[in-house]
């Protein structure tokens, strides 16, 4: 696909010169499953009204969803694998007007992470059902976690988080 293409820029991108870059230090947790085969299917995001979507674990983290099962909406990162990742600044458009990399949510980023909020629809042996992705099927999976809004700190409150009076 052309955006893997080194050479392949939109007018006024500019890319950088890399090392090839070496995802070993992540450990993939597992696999998601969404309707989209190509990424011009995708949805730019995701919505939470959007198709089911599944994420498979692998069997060693099954215990580690425990938990899980009380909250709406979780936050789901994973890795996008398929996009090149030496743009400093892109054209969304295509028509020449550019933004920095880090102003944009663009899968083309030095570290392809993405992040969704999604519906946690329901949990089944290993496997989340959810809503509200926008990534191709077979994306790795990097982490689950509660939602940040709903979630309130399992463990004793640190001393140095104490509000200043
Ligand atoms: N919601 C995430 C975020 O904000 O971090 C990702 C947003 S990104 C704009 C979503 C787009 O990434 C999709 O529309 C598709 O074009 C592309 N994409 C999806 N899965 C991908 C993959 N595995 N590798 C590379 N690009 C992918």
């Amino acid at each position: 696909e052309s955006m893997n293409d080194p050479g392949d820029l939109r007018p006024n991108e500019e890319a950088v010169a890399l090392e090839p870059a070496s995802d070993a230090t992540l450990r993939f947790i597992g696999t998601i499953h969404t309707p989209w085969r190509d990424r011009k299917d995708c949805p730019r995001q995701g919505r939470l009204d959007g198709p089911e979507c599944q994420l498979v674990l692998d069997p060693v983290w099954h215990n580690a969803l425990a938990g899980l099962e009380d909250y709406d909406t979780i936050e789901v990162l994973y890795w996008l694998d398929q996009s090149r990742r030496d743009l400093i600044r892109q054209s969304p458009r295509s028509d020449g007007q550019t933004f920095g990399t880090f102003a944009l949510r663009s899968p083309v980023r030095p570290n392809p992470i993405g992040t969704s909020m999604v519906k946690l629809v329901r949990i089944e042996k290993g496997a989340l059902i959810v809503r509200g992705l926008d990534c191709l099927d077979g994306t790795p999976l990097l982490d689950i976690k509660p939602d940040r809004c709903a979630f309130s700190p399992k463990a004793p409150q640190k001393t140095g988080n104490q509000p200043i009076s």
